[in-house]
């Protein structure tokens, strides 16, 4: 096969659909009042904005004033978690928060903020698919507990979490229950009615809207603290003149990734064929991850005897964006935090490969990585002083 550019690192991040660009650009060609502002330049801006708010509530079950704009995912997570928590020890004394070892560091570098402020924080072990202890959970819940902040769906290993049911066990404590669904987003139904959760999160740019662009659903009635201070904007709750185009776009995102939900079947094939083939065909793998309660686009592979990052380069020469657990693909020197979480050893966690497909995706992508990895992982290994061979 001739060489192709295949793009399977969709949980870093997505490009920008089309229809997406064509609904802001008017936004930011014609209609860029200010729209705080009371005349009709001002008023048209402020119609998207509001429209846009509209779409969001009504596609995750919410309702238009329980939606929060922000810039992102990470902004979120943030005021969530530490809005949160300060909330409810101002209400009700409450000082312990819970969250798990696999969170996005959005939250576990909120949570540790919290600890600073005087907060305990358990953060509750997985299992070695990556799925909540619950026995483990319940333990650590009480009438302490200000919030419980549990991720929708992992970035790594793609896990889902059993959602419904913490939301459950945590109100029956009284606790607010904050869920990261950025990752969820597009690739799982997601109502937050269902859900009953208080809080959460979602990031435009994991699902074809541009980079910057979030928002934070927050259950009416709840008013934990504004998060940034000014003019008056969201409500009195996040100050700041509205990215009214990206607001847009990240809603236009939002209605094309809920109509393509059906076709998640299609990308949970792909990623089914390839898993199939790489555990079949190339020795020393590991499949990390829950097989059945994850993400239809997530693969995520250990080969031992290998550095994930070198993969990741000969990978991108080849012309194929995948990432890696490994230490120094991160901004740390230690290998994926969920990946040893989920009990594999530093050495298996260096030689990991995330995949994550998309809706853009074909079955010629899949074709095209079966046809390149094998040779890549070979290759590596027979540079490696310590491979075993075949079949050892
Ligand atoms: C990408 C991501 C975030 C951060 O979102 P940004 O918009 O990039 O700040 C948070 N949580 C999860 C699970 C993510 O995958």
């Amino acid at each position: 096969m001739e060489n192709r550019f295949v793009y399977a690192d969709n949980a870093a991040t997505t490009p920008v659909a089309p229809e997406v660009v064509a609904a802001m650009t008017p936004y930011l060609t014609e209609y860029w009042g200010n729209p705080s502002s009371m005349y009709s330049k001002g008023r048209e801006a402020r119609r998207g904005l509001d429209e846009a708010r509209e779409k969001v509530a009504n596609l995750l079950g919410a309702q238009p004033n329980e939606i929060y704009f922000t810039s992102g995912g990470t902004e979120a997570d943030n005021w969530a978690v530490k809005g949160g928590a300060r909330y409810m020890r101002k209400k009700q004394g409450r000082t312990h928060v819970i969250t798990s070892t696999i969170e996005h560091p959005a939250v576990l570098r909120s949570c540790e903020a919290l600890e600073r402020e005087g907060f305990r924080v358990s953060y509750v072990a997985v299992d070695k698919n990556g799925i909540l202890d619950m026995e483990k959970f319940k333990a650590e819940l009480d009438d302490d507990t200000a919030v419980v902040a549990v991720m929708f769906a992992n970035n790594e290993i793609g896990t889902l979490q059993p959602i419904e049911e913490l939301t459950k066990l945590a109100h029956e404590k009284g606790a607010l229950m904050f869920t990261d669904a950025v990752q969820a987003i597009g690739s799982v139904p997601v109502n937050v009615r269902e859900l009953g959760v208080d809080m959460l999160s979602l990031s435009g740019h994991k699902f074809n809207a541009p980079k910057g662009t979030g928002a934070l659903y927050m259950r009416r009635g709840l008013k934990i603290d504004k998060y940034i201070d000014g003019g008056g904007q969201e409500r009195m709750m996040r100050s700041g003149t509205e990215n009214v185009a990206g607001i847009v776009g990240l809603a236009t995102a939002l209605e094309l990734a809920v109509s393509r939900l059906p076709d998640t079947e299609r990308i949970r094939k792909m990623r089914d064929r390839l898993a199939d083939y790489i555990l079949k065909n190339i020795p020393h793998t590991i499949y990390n991850g829950d097989p059945v309660r994850r993400l239809p686009g997530n693969l995520n592979i250990s080969f031992e005897y290998i550095e994930g990052e070198s993969l990741l380069l000969l990978l991108d020469m080849a012309g194929i964006c995948i990432s890696t657990g490994s230490a120094c693909s991160s901004n740390s020197l230690e290998p994926s935090h969920v990946l040893l979480s989920i009990g594999l050893p530093a050495e298996k966690a260096h030689g990991s490969m995330r995949v994550s497909l998309s809706h853009l995706n074909t079955d010629e992508d899949v074709d095209y990585i079966i046809e390149k990895l094998p040779g890549i992982v070979a290759r590596l290994r027979a540079m490696s002083p310590i491979y075993p061979g075949e079949g050892k």
